[in-house]
């Protein structure tokens, strides 16, 4: 039976991937509706060439422009925020692939769980906020999620040996980042083009600079919390600069089952969209005896504060983490526009948590209200760094 997709940020570095994963798939798998925020040529060019029934275009001031692009294809256009969450909630559709970044993602996630759909989530930053109210909306709606984020591939895949109650422990691996080597007095004054110089995956603006500073290894246990339902104390993180073993699952016998693979993100796409099913795909298969050699450490929690401000705020819960992802999200945009250094974004997050009262229960309402303010107060911590 056919397969219909939406891809929420087709026009990302996921977006993208999954075209290709998609297209290579053949005609079991069809393109329902593609997204994009503002990258209006290019969901264009897409468009033209998948033929989705809906586009949706999230910047508004956008539409018009795709209008006229399209205008000779008989695709419906939505224009704004809630065009996303209309094709998330599309009827045809039974897979929404997630790849929208930052919060942004929040309402379609959970219009698409509401709904019952197949979640292949790659948007993290939605679950990390909200992972609470998306595994209940999950639960209540029969909707599942297949996690596309390389490390939570990779224990969704071990997960497979054994049991939930069996598990010691979940091992994610992180290449450490283009600083994996630095000291804390090393990362003081570098630049732009270094932060976003990953030494193994190809990736958008914002998870790259994640990976330099760890926030997206901090996210990622957040996530795993969430996602594999684990307590945060049984989340280990260890550094494997080769990004070749995804992560980790050891269980109570003492057995680690791992999944390998090259760095690309085409598997755990194609995974997250045939589960169970696996077949023949385009990622490059991984030679072993080209690699040799697999090296680990453990991270360096005194250059990369992230890492223990992560399992704070995942053990502490409630508005925590939305504090945390927000504040992360508004400071990667400040230093991306060169208005802070690298160091002041952990600095900035930091800050912002210590002055955040905790709630601890929360609703959407608490949730939005939360990521507002930590942006709010990351525009004055940033004015005075
Ligand atoms: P990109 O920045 O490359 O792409 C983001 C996508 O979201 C684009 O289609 C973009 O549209 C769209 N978008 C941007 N802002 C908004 C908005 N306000 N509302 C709706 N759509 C918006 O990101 P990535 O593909 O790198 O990452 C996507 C998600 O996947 C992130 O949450 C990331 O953490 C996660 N992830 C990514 C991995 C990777 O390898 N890239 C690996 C694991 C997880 P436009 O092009 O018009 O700006
Ligand atoms: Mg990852």
């Amino acid at each position: 039976m056919t397969k219909q997709i939406a891809i929420l940020g087709s026009t990302g570095s996921i977006g993208k991937n999954a075209l290709r994963v998609i297209d290579s798939l053949g005609p079991e798998y069809k393109i329902a509706a593609l997204s994009a925020h503002s990258s209006v040529e290019l969901l264009a060019e897409q468009a033209r060439k998948c033929k989705p029934e809906f586009v949706a275009i999230t910047n508004s001031d956008c539409a018009g422009q795709l209008r006229e692009l399209l205008d000779d294809l008989d695709i419906e256009i939505l224009a704004g925020p809630d065009g996303l969450i209309k094709i998330a909630e599309l009827q045809q559709v039974d897979i929404v692939l997630t790849a929208v970044v930052g919060a942004a993602g929040l309402h379609s996630v959970l219009a698409a769980s509401s709904k019952g759909k197949r979640l292949a989530i790659a948007n993290k930053e939605p679950l990390v906020i909200a992972g609470e109210l998306l595994k209940k909306e999950t639960k209540e709606n029969g909707s599942v999620i297949i996690p596309v984020d390389s490390e939570h591939s990779a224990v969704f895949q071990a997960m497979q040996s054994g049991r939930k109650e069996q598990v010691n422990k979940i091992i994610l691996t992180a290449s450490g980042g283009p600083f994996r080597q630095a000291t804390a007095e090393d990362i003081q004054n570098v630049t732009l083009e270094q932060a976003l110089a990953h030494p193994v995956w190809d990736m958008g603006p914002k998870i790259t600079i994640d990976s330099a500073t760890m926030m997206n290894k901090a996210f990622e246990i957040i996530e795993a919390r969430w996602l594999f339902d684990i307590p945060v104390e049984k989340i280990e993180v260890l550094i494997h600069p080769e990004s070749i073993i995804h992560s980790i699952v050891e269980f109570v016998d003492g057995s680690m089952i791992a999944q390998l693979g090259e760095p690309d993100m085409c598997l755990p796409i194609q995974y997250a969209l045939t589960y169970p099913e696996r077949v023949a795909g385009i990622a490059k298969t991984l030679r072993l005896e080209d690699i040799g050699t697999l090296n680990f450490e453990k991270p360096d929690l005194q250059t990369f504060r992230a890492l223990t401000l992560g399992y704070e705020v995942a053990r502490t819960g409630g508005t925590a983490p939305v504090v945390f992802n927000a504040a992360n999200e508004a400071a990667v945009e400040e230093f991306l526009a060169g208005r802070i250094k690298f160091v002041n974004i952990v600095e900035i997050i930091e800050n912002c948590l210590n002055r955040h009262s905790v709630k601890p229960t929360i609703c959407l309402e608490d949730v939005l209200e939360a990521d507002a303010w930590a942006r709010r107060e990351v525009t004055e911590l940033a004015y005075s760094v």
